[in-house]
């Protein structure tokens, strides 16, 4: 069993973060397997390396370890790779529209954002200019696709399988961006995707808040060939007042904790884990 962490060095861990980082040590600790850590860094006009060294000494501090980390950062040929690979099958076109293009044409918020109408989907990838996005022609790639695209999840206690109908599901994920547009930077589904098979991981835990996007990764994954791991999506932290944390909370956030003395068991208490 391979479990991972995975956070974007955005801003200060918060409790949140801790609950999730614990919650994927826990499973494997258990049953005798491996946490990995992952640093999500390929937004680049958002990561800052000061973020990551944060995650890493709070990290520490919570009590988990873990072999060298994957920074993303650090790998995006292989990220191009998969975009290679989807391109050969005629899956890859480039977009120039902005984002407030695509709300324009109200076919409403799908898991990834405004729902792409197809735009730019006759390019082709030797037409892209370099600020441009690069999408993956989900319309087309349903026809190699499975009819059924299906995952176990553990999120509730007990495993059960989700299945989605591909056809059913194409309408509502539109276009996903792999590349992202003016940076040129990969796109969390890709990487996280790509990620996931090279670290071998066998048990994603993560925020529910991103389960939506669970049927983008299982197309990536049918697509690429790549395995689809079971998937524990946990209920989010609140604080006292049932809100969701958010990551500009910085009194929530770990090193507030740390500075004012907290243990590490005692925030295990405070995100509901038991000793
Ligand atoms: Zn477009």
């Amino acid at each position: 069993m391979i479990t991972r962490f995975a956070p974007s060095p955005t801003g200060p861990l918060h409790l949140g973060h801790a609950y999730s980082a614990l919650c994927a040590n826990d499973l494997v600790r258990e049953m005798g397997g491996q946490f990995l850590l992952r640093i999500e860094d390929t937004d680049s006009t958002r990561c800052k390396p000061e973020f990551t060294d944060g995650i890493f000494e709070d990290l520490s501090w919570l009590g988990l370890n873990w072999p060298s980390p994957r920074i993303q950062s650090e790998h995006y040929p292989t990220y191009w790779q998969a975009i290679d690979q989807l391109d050969a099958m005629g899956l890859i076109f480039p977009c120039s529209c902005p984002r407030r293009e695509v709300e324009a044409t109200g076919l409403g918020l799908g898991p990834d954002g405004p729902i792409y109408p197809g735009t730019c989907c006759n390019k082709s990838l030797k037409d892209a200019r370099p600020a441009d996005a690069l999408r993956l022609n989900l319309r087309k790639a349903q026809a190699l696709l499975p009819q059924v695209l299906q995952y176990e999840e553990t999120g509730d206690g007990t495993q059960k399988t989700c299945r989605f109908i591909t056809h059913d599901i194409t309408p509502q994920i539109g276009a996903p961006v792999l590349r992202r547009r003016e940076t040129g930077d990969p796109a969390y589904h890709l990487a996280c995707v790509v990620d996931d098979a090279v670290q071998q991981v066998t048990h994603v835990v993560r925020g529910a808040d991103v389960a939506p996007l669970t049927p983008i990764h299982l197309v990536l994954q049918a697509l690429l060939e790549l395995p689809t791991p079971v998937y524990y999506h946990h209920p989010l932290i609140t604080d006292e007042t049932g809100k969701r944390l958010a990551k500009i909370s910085q009194s929530k956030a770990i090193a507030t904790y740390r500075a004012q003395g907290v243990s590490a068991l005692e925030m295990r208490r405070m995100v509901g884990l038991d000793m």
